[in-house]
């Protein structure tokens, strides 16, 4: 008996999710915050977390994180959050909800690609609108395209992943009032960008805004939330697994909310960094940085693979996005010590 005989064609022809071997490495591969939390915290957090009942199940939607969540990223009055293990298991809930048979879902592309994934996954034709060459979004086609594909699910990136390009707000806005399905605007950059759809929530209602705590240094916790009218929450809670956010996590997300602002002091330094990067990098010859809003920064070199490659062995990881673009690395923004260490790494990878 063999899995491809039972396995839906379309899980067949996927290919799980790949993440490099990093230990030892300067690592710009995946938009991590680079800094530690001081030692003097890390212990008050072990000690938190020390008091956390393993042996009970969480609380199932995660009260308390969600009202402090509520709190300190000004929840508009009259909307609602809905946790997930990471946003990505959010993105995956929206789908599996909305996800219709016949149904279309529609995304700027290049973007992240777990939208496609989940499109694949939940049975729902993915269509890929192209950016124009700068990776700016070209509003006038992706309108006419919803015109004819008349998508039921929308999810735009803002800044957009792996480009770093923030849309202009009113193409945004005029996508959100032509769209006849629900629009996920996915803010995962939002600190490092400092725009958001939040406020407006209440004047549009097929929008629901995404976001998580991944880029502002809790990637390993895994806790996203999605913003939006209780009507959708209601439905997408109806999806979510039971128990999604372990006790760990709920434990953590408190303690951290609880003492925001040094995830906020620490991406108020990233935002520092990435000005003296980006323009570091632009003053390499033969590269091309795109703009970016995000933590990282799009960059072409003349030949993305074998720079890759080079830098690799020098020990700094960054993502190799080549061939799906050409010639294309995207690399994290680090430390001030990371980051002079992948330039003179880069100088000579080129
Ligand atoms: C990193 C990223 C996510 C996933 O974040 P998690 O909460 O870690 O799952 C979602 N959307 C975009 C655009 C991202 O870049």
């Amino acid at each position: 008996m063999s899995p491809e005989k039972l396995v839906r064609p379309e899980i067949l022809a996927l290919t799980a999710y790949q993440v490099p071997e990093a230990q030892g490495m300067v690592k710009l591969d995946a938009m991590e915050n680079p800094y530690p939390l001081p030692p003097a915290l890390r212990r008050e957090l072990a000690e938190a977390l020390s008091r956390v009942d393993l042996n009970r199940y969480p609380e199932p939607t995660g009260r308390r994180v969600r009202e402090l969540l509520a709190r300190r990223m000004n929840l508009p009055p009259g909307m609602e959050l809905l946790l997930g293990n990471g946003s990505d298991d959010l993105i995956q809930i929206i789908t599996l909800a909305v996800a219709r048979p016949g149904t279309t879902m529609m995304y700027p592309a290049p973007s992240f690609v777990m939208y496609g994934v989940n499109a694949a996954l939940c049975g729902m034709k993915a269509v890929a609108v192209p950016l124009r060459e700068d990776f700016s979004f070209d509003a006038d086609a992706f309108l006419a395209r919803m015109r004819s594909e008349r998508p039921a699910l929308l999810f735009i990136a803002y800044p957009n992943n792996p480009t770093g390009v923030l849309y202009p707000e009113e193409d945004i806005l005029r996508v959100i009032g032509a769209a006849e399905g629900l629009v996920v605007l996915d803010e995962a950059y939002h600190v490092f960008a400092g725009r958001t759809f939040m406020q407006r929530l209440g004047e549009h209602p097929n929008l629901v805004v995404l976001r998580t705590l991944s880029k502002l240094g809790l990637a390993g916790i895994r806790l996203g939330y999605l913003a939006g009218r209780p009507q959708w929450i209601e439905q997408f809670n109806k999806v979510r697994q039971a128990y999604n956010v372990n006790v760990l996590t709920q434990a953590a997300a408190l303690f951290m909310l609880e003492r925001l602002e040094v995830l906020e002091e620490q991406a108020a330094r990233i935002r520092a960094e990435r000005a003296t990067l980006g323009a570091a990098l632009a003053g390499l010859p033969g590269v091309t940085v795109f703009p970016s809003q995000a933590n990282f920064f799009l960059v072409r070199v003349p030949r993305a693979e074998r720079t890759y490659e080079a830098l690799k062995r020098q020990g700094v990881l960054v993502r190799n996005l080549h061939p799906g673009l050409r010639d294309c690395l995207r690399i994290t923004v680090g430390t001030p010590d990371e980051n002079r260490i992948l330039l003179t790494a880069l100088q000579e990878a080129l």
